[in-house]
């Protein structure tokens, strides 16, 4: 597919990471795994996987498959479904383009809602970490740090274009420059949570790619039980589905919708078993970035919802069978300090917890998504928009604090983090209140922490050290 070529200054820097190499023991574990079934009903082998994994991706993406101190795929290699994961993971980009190139409308969104009425009007929802990431791959064959100037660059354009005070642009810099093609409308949730997405989805309107625009209006301040609220969401909702199905081509009906839901319920079912599981461990079965990764199933589907719930079925499976023998998550520590995480879009990194001691046990972000299933009974929109308007993460946030309280007790988290990005108008106003909100209620310390947005791997050593820091105090307060 022909991307329009950025004339930017990618320059190798001296930086030097190794290949991630995945141990020849697994191969055979890896290979005689079941196919990956994919919704189209294409299936992917356990040998191909090997292959891709070890042959092909290294030498399209040396970026992805780069290894540092703090970044790289998790070291976990006995976790089969996490070596799956990151298959499907990193071959998202090569189906973004097959969908692009076959007139499938991809849909840019917002994180934390439902994502079936895209699905289900034949759409692949895509948020804007991931566009992040198809712009950026769309040069392949970069190193690690060539691949990160370019992603700095990007996002230049974006900052000049609009405002160096917005952490998110709608990718007002990828979709007006055509950094990749196919997306083809802009109808991302109008939440509470975010302080940038109608901002950047406005900058649309006056930009030369002239996309159709379809945000989905969602009242705030606790709605969830007003009849009229929910009229209004389900209606937003028709209107968002109509839209999609008309250039999509597919015909929706209720059914349909339902099929859809009931797929996203039993994702969301399996996500909080998987969650009750690990929380009541004797030992964390996973490191922070697989936990993570496994639990973000639950909403995520990376572009295929048949694949996706098939890999947290197989991960929920490895991790029952590693609690039962009571197997730690590689590169952990003994007795490690739990980290609850509050805040959108951004995470302490997981390889910088576990060096420190700690382990990220939960997020509220992505935990408030699959809090609830939708009820599979009545009007599949007004059941949708019930679901969506009980989200914790987007209640009063009083409301919203005495919720994480609750997921911190629940998890036995020892210390709470609420990090957000700076720019985030929404969440840096909430951090105080519900750090104050759980410390009062959990009884546990809670640090606040900014990211700056230089962003550069490189630029993040205040960030670590501040949550190394925390770590360490918890670690003292256990003794
Ligand atoms: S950090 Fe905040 S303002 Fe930025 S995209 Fe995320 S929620 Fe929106």
């Amino acid at each position: 597919m022909a991307v329009q070529e950025l004339e930017l200054t990618n320059k190798k820097k001296s930086t030097k990471f190794s290949t991630v190499k995945f141990d020849e023991n697994i191969k055979e574990k890896i290979e005689a795994a079941p196919d990956l079934v994919f919704r189209d009903g294409s299936r992917v082998s356990g040998s191909e996987m090997w292959r891709f994994m070890t042959t092909e991706g290294p030498k399209r993406y040396p970026n992805l498959f780069s290894k540092g101190k703090n970044h790289g795929f998790s070291d976990d290699a006995e976790l089969i479904s996490g070596f799956r994961r990151n298959y499907f993971n990193t071959t998202m980009y090569d189906r973004l383009n097959r969908f692009a190139a076959k007139g499938t409308p991809v849909v840019f969104i917002q994180g934390g809602q439902t994502h079936e009425p895209y699905y289900a009007a034949g759409g692949i929802p895509i948020r804007p970490g991931q566009v992040n990431g198809w712009a950026t791959n769309s040069k392949e064959n970069m190193d690690y740090d060539e691949a990160d100037l370019r992603r700095l660059q990007i996002r230049e354009i974006g900052r000049q274009a609009l405002t160096v005070d917005a952490c998110q642009t709608a990718k007002y810099e990828i979709i007006q420059n055509e950094l990749v093609q196919g997306i083809s409308i802009i109808a991302p949730y109008l939440c509470t949570r975010c302080s940038d997405i109608g901002y950047g989805v406005e900058a649309h309107r006056h930009g030369k790619v002239q996309l159709p625009l379809l945000p989905v209006d969602f009242p705030v301040n606790n709605q969830q039980n007003k009849p009229w609220a929910r009229e209004y969401v389900a209606e937003n909702l028709r209107r968002l589905v109509r839209k999609i199905a008309e250039l999509s081509k597919v015909e929706v009906n209720d059914d349909v919708l339902w099929k859809e839901i009931k797929l996203h319920n039993e994702k969301r079912r399996l996500a909080r078993e998987y969650l009750d599981l690990w929380w009541s461990a004797p030992v964390p079965p996973t490191n922070s970035q697989d936990h993570t990764a496994i639990a973000g199933l639950g909403n995520e589907s990376s572009n295929d919802p048949v694949a996706a719930k098939q890999i947290l079925e197989e991960s929920l499976k490895e991790v029952k069978e590693r609690i039962r023998n009571n197997v730690k998550g590689k590169n952990l520590s003994d007795d490690p300090v739990r980290l609850f995480i509050c805040g959108s879009c951004v995470n302490p990194n997981p390889h910088v917890v576990d060096r420190a001691g700690g382990v990220v046990v939960g997020k509220d972000d992505g935990l408030s998504e699959i809090f609830y299933d939708v009820e599979e009974t009545g009007d599949p929109y007004e059941q949708l928009a019930k679901t969506m308007l009980s989200f914790p993460y987007e209640l009063p946030t009083e409301e919203r604090g005495r919720w994480v309280a609750e997921q911190v007790k629940k998890s036995r988290a020892d210390g709470m983090i609420f990090m957000y990005q700076w720019g985030c108008n929404f969440q840096s106003a909430a951090a105080r209140l519900v750090a104050d909100v759980v410390k009062k209620e959990a009884g546990v310390p809670t640090i606040i922490i900014e990211r700056a947005m230089a962003e550069s791997a490189q630029g993040q050593e205040q960030l670590h050290n501040r949550v190394e820091v925390f770590i360490e105090m918890l670690r003292q307060g256990k003794k």
